[in-house]
C-alpha cells in the first residue's frame, strides 16, 4: 500500500529504507506484521509506562466505550472526569486545586501558559505576560510551547515566528553557586514585573538529550517564583507517575507548583488525555462576577471519557502493583548494570535519573548513531537516540532479567558500532 502518513519526527531517508508495521503489542514489546517482537525501550515516546495491553486499563477503556464515548465538559460534566480530578488533585501535596482536561501534552501546556496570563489580567496586573522557559526546554510542538520550548535540533525554522522573551540558562554548578541557580535569579529579579510564568520540565530536559539538574535548582526556583510573584508551572507530562523513582519529579524538591502538567503515562500512554492541576487561589480568580473572567478556552475532547477511564485504571494500577517504590529500586539496579558503559572510550558520559539511564557519546559518534540504532533493531530492541546521546526509559513493568539483558545488548552493540 501507498504510505500516504506525513510521519512526525521522521527523516525521508528514514523512510527509505521501510519503516517497521506494528500490529500488536504485548507487556514490554512491539510486535511487528513480520510476527518479530521489539523491547518498546523508550516506552512508546515515554508514555507507556505499563508496557501494552494491560488487562485492567484495557478492560477500562472497553467497559467506558460501551458505556458513553464522549460528552464535552463545557456546562456539563461526567463521572468519570469528575472522580479523575478528585483524584488527581489528591496527588498534589495540597488538594485544593481544579483540573484542567485536554487532549495531549501539549494542548495542556498551552492551557497552563493561557492560565497564567488570564490569571494576572484577572488580578488587574495585564502587564505580566511574559512566559519563561529553561533554554533547549520541551514542552510540546505547538507554536505557544515553542516560545517557552525550544530545540535547537528540531525547532530552528519557527525561532522567528515564536515569541520568547526570556529564557533561563540550563544550570550549571559551580564551587559558589552548587546548583547553578544564580543566573536564573538574576533574570528572575531584572524582569519579574513583566512575567506571568515559569515553566520547567522538572530534572530532566528529555528532548534535549535527557539532560538533567539538581532538585536544589528546582527548590530554588520555586522559592524564587513565589518571592517575585511569578508562577511556576512545573511540566511533568514526560516525568509524572513514577519514571523517576518518585510520583512526580517535582516531589524530589519538595515543592508545591502552581500548575502541574499531565499527560503521556497518564493514562498508561493507551489513549490521548492531558490535564493541568490548577491551584485553587488561581482558580478562584476565574469567576464572572462582577467582571466576566471565564476561561474561554478548551479542546473538543478534553476530558474525553475514554481517555479518563483509562487514567483512572492506570492510576489503580500503579497503586496496586507499587509501580514508583517498584521503579525506585529497579533504577539502582539499572545505574549498577550500566556503570561499565561508561568506561567505554567513545563515552563521553552517563546519566541517570530513575529508570532512565543515559548513554552520551562523544562527539565524534554522531555519524554512526544511525548505525547503531539499526543494529540495536536487528537485536529486537526499539531505541531512539537523540543526537549523541543513547538512553533507556523502558516501560515501569520491565523485568529484571529483561532490564539486564537490554543494558547488555546496548553495551555491545555500542563496542561492535563505536570500536571500544
Ligand atoms: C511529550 C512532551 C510534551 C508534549 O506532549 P504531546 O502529548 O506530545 O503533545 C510536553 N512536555 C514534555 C515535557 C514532553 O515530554
Amino acid at each position: 500500500m501507498r504510505n500516504r502518513i506525513f510521519h512526525p519526527y521522521t527523516p525521508f531517508s528514514a523512510i527509505g529504507q521501510g519503516l517497521l508495521n506494528i500490529v500488536g503489542g504485548e507487556g514490554i514489546y512491539l510486535v511487528d506484521d513480520q510476527g518479530r517482537r521489539y523491547v518498546d525501550i523508550v516506552s512508546s515516546w515515554w508514555a507507556c509506562a505499563l508496557g501494552h495491553g494491560h488487562p485492567k486499563v484495557v478492560e477500562a477503556i472497553r467497559r467506558q466505550a460501551a458505556e458513553l464515548q464522549h460528552s464535552i465538559l463545557g456546562s456539563l460534566t461526567h463521572p468519570r472526569a469528575l472522580e479523575l480530578a478528585g483524584r488527581l488533585a489528591d496527588l498534589m501535596p495540597t488538594p485544593d486545586r481544579h483540573v484542567l482536561f485536554a487532549s495531549d501534552g501539549c494542548s495542556a501546556v498551552e492551557a497552563a501558559l493561557k492560565i497564567a496570563i488570564q490569571y494576572w489580567h484577572n488580578m488587574g496586573r495585564p502587564e505580566k505576560f511574559w512566559l519563561v522557559g529553561m533554554d533547549q526546554g520541551y514542552h510540546g510542538d505547538s507554536l505557544g510551547a515553542l516560545g517557552v520550548g525550544f530545540v535547537d535540533g528540531f525547532h530552528k525554522p519557527f525561532g522567528r515566528a515564536v515569541h520568547h522573551p526570556a529564557k533561563l540558562p540550563f544550570p550549571r554548578p559551580s564551587a559558589g553557586d552548587p546548583d547553578g541557580f544564580l543566573p536564573a535569579r538574576a533574570i528572575m529579579e531584572q524582569h519579574a514585573d513583566k512575567m506571568a510564568a515559569v515553566i520547567v520540565e522538572p530534572l530532566c530536559l528529555g528532548s534535549a538529550g535527557m539532560r538533567m539538574y539538581s532538585a536544589g535548582y528546582l527548590g530554588k526556583l520555586a522559592a524564587c517564583c513565589a518571592a517575585h510573584d511569578v508562577l511556576l508551572i512545573v511540566d511533568e507530562v514526560a516525568m509524572g507517575f513514577g519514571r523517576t523513582g518518585r510520583r512526580f519529579a517535582f516531589n524530589h524538591a519538595g515543592i508545591d507548583p502552581d500548575m502541574v502538567v499531565l499527560g503521556k503515562a497518564l493514562t498508561a500512554g493507551y489513549m490521548p488525555l492531558s490535564a493541568c492541576i490548577v491551584k485553587d487561589p488561581i482558580y478562584g480568580t476565574f469567576c464572572d462576577a462582577p467582571e466576566d473572567h471565564t476561561f474561554y478556552h478548551g479542546n473538543t475532547f478534553a476530558g474525553h471519557p475514554i481517555g479518563c477511564a483509562a487514567a483512572l485504571a492506570a492510576l489503580d494500577v500503579y497503586e496496586a502493583e507499587s509501580t514508583v517504590a517498584r521503579s525506585a529500586a529497579l533504577a539502582e539496579r539499572m545505574r549498577q548494570w550500566m556503570l561499565p558503559i561508561g568506561e567505554l572510550g567513545c563515552v563521553r558520559e552517563l546519566r541517570f535519573l530513575g529508570m532512565i539511564g543515559v548513554v552520551e557519546l562523544k562527539e565524534e559518534a554522531r555519524p554512526r548513531m544511525p548505525v547503531l540504532r539499526s543494529v540495536l533493531m536487528q537485536q529486537g530492541y526499539l531505541f531512539r537516540p537523540l543526537g549523541t546521546v543513547v538512553y533507556l526509559m523502558p516501560p515501569l513493568v520491565i523485568g529484571e532479567e529483561e532490564l539486564r539483558t537490554a543494558v547488555e545488548v546496548l553495551q555491545r552493540s555500542i563496542e561492535t558500532v563505536m570500536g571500544s
